[in-house]
């Protein structure tokens, strides 16, 4: 069975379950919070976490449930890798600067790793490592260059691949080699995004939900939210919004850019049939360059893919079949297998493609993870929490780096789907 044409298909992450965003939590504060945070995925919980932590009264306003948006949505693939490469960055800033970012990335892994182990988030955690399999040759050349970029000034536990030998990581035949991490890993996306909730609230944070933020006006101790359910007073804002952020700030607006991204699960499998495909449990990200992203569920019974979506407006069920291309075209294996989840969730992009951390007229903000926030956005949701509290170790090498806009965008991506046609075009030429 194909289920191109399901009418069972499930239209909401697979991830909801185990773990479903869902119930009315938290009442609205009557007195001031030392901090008012907006947004309640992973950087948003992660901030009021250290912050309750640390005896500050922290209020967190979810405009739907904590984790409703690409918290609970994810691939659950825990990663370290920045847009730019660590080549890029070097270029860009310097070798000092440049391997002081990637470094960072590094320890996002690590920072999530100890959280989780801390707070005793049962979220599936698994450090079964990364693979990065090149789809052309240019590809692995490209990988290769930048490898041996971090071998030289960081001490990466990876690997370069041949063909032909990456059986460990996946069962396909469409690559022509990769790069293998160690290190990184996967977990539950919505057990995580919950458990890290639990652990906010249980530290003493008011997490408050379903309210939207819908102004922000500043007062003389601070910032006056404004929201359907009254007002609400904080010394402190923090905007943890990412690719969800709408127009509550005109500036951010105008630096983010939302952009889709939408999964399949697969029916339950044989294990054994998932454990043939990937023999150590790896994830893995591909370099098309609509980037497929594929793992194994966490209990070994489905098979989880992801890409950029269709380049205009697509129903659930056509995002499904272009979906179960993909996944046939890496799996043919997977030809009569039937699709039983599809979902979508929004990304944040900037125009640096780096995360943006940092504070503009007195309102903190931390977003922009370009797709790859499950390790970065806990960690700079941290990072943003010991700022607000005047810790030196709130300093980051993502300080000062440009988050611009362009005079082109105000909000709207319209250039989206042009760069996704060029994008589509590259992919099917394999230029
Ligand atoms: C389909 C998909 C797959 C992905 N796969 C991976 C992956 O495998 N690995 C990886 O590293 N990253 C992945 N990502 C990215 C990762 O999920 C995000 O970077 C991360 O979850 C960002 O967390 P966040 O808390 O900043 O944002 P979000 O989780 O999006 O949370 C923002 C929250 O703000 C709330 N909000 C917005 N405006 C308001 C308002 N005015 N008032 C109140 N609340 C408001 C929203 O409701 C939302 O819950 C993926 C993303 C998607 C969508």
């Amino acid at each position: 069975m194909v289920n191109q044409h399901a009418t069972d298909l499930i239209k909401e992450p697979y991830w909801w379950e185990a773990a479903r965003p869902e119930g009315q939590i938290g009442d609205m504060p009557e007195s001031p919070s030392d901090v008012v945070i907006v947004g309640g995925g992973y950087t948003g919980l992660s901030a009021a976490l250290t912050l309750a932590k640390r005896g500050l009264s922290v209020t967190v306003l979810e405009a739907e449930m904590p984790g409703y948006g690409a918290s609970s949505r994810n691939g659950g693939m825990i990663g370290n890798m920045l847009k730019p490469g660590l080549s890029g960055l070097i270029d860009m800033y310097g070798p000092d600067k440049g391997c002081a970012i990637y470094k960072e990335a590094l320890a996002s892994v690590a920072f999530i790793r100890d959280r989780i182990t801390e707070e005793e988030i049962d979220c599936d955690l698994a450090l079964t490592g990364r693979f990065y399999p090149a789809v052309l040759a240019k590809d692995l050349a490209g990988m290769t260059r930048d490898f041996e970029v971090r071998q030289k000034y960081l001490n990466i536990p990876e690997e370069m691949v041949a063909n032909g030998e990456y059986g460990e990581d996946v069962d396909s035949a469409c690559y022509t080699g990769g790069l293998r991490q160690h290190h990184t890993g996967g977990l539950h996306p919505g057990k995580y995004a919950k458990g890290l909730a639990t652990a906010a609230i249980r530290a003493g944070a008011n997490v408050v939900a379903p309210v939207r933020a819908e102004t922000i006006t500043k007062s003389q101790g601070g910032f006056m939210v404004g929201t359907a359910r009254g007002e609400i007073a904080g010394r402190h804002l923090l905007l943890a919004t990412n690719g969800y952020s709408g127009a509550l700030s005109p500036f951010v607006q105008k630096r983010i850019i939302p952009i889709g991204s939408t999964m399949i699960a697969t029916e339950e499998l044989s294990e054994n049939l998932v454990s043939s495909l990937f023999p150590t449990k790896r994830m893995i990200t591909d370099t098309r360059k609509m980037l497929s992203y594929y793992r194994p569920s966490p209990d070994g019974k489905r098979v989880l893919l992801g890409a950029r979506p269709s380049i205009f407006q697509a129903t659930p069920e056509q995002q499904a079949i272009a979906l179960k291309k993909a996944l046939v075209s890496i799996f043919p294996q997977l030809a009569a297998t039937a699709v039983s989840h599809v979902w979508s969730g929004k990304v944040a992009y900037d125009f640096a493609a780096l995360p943006a951390i940092g504070e503009h007229d007195g309102i903190h903000y931390a977003m922009g993870y370009c797709g790859s926030g499950v390790a970065m956005s806990g960690y700079l949701g941290h990072k943003a929490a010991l700022k607000i509290l005047g810790d030196a170790e709130g300093d980051t090498a993502f300080d000062g780096l440009p988050f611009d806009g362009r005079f082109y965008y105000r909000g709207t991506p319209w250039f989206v789907p042009v760069a996704m046609i060029g994008y589509r075009i590259r992919d099917y030429l394999g230029i």
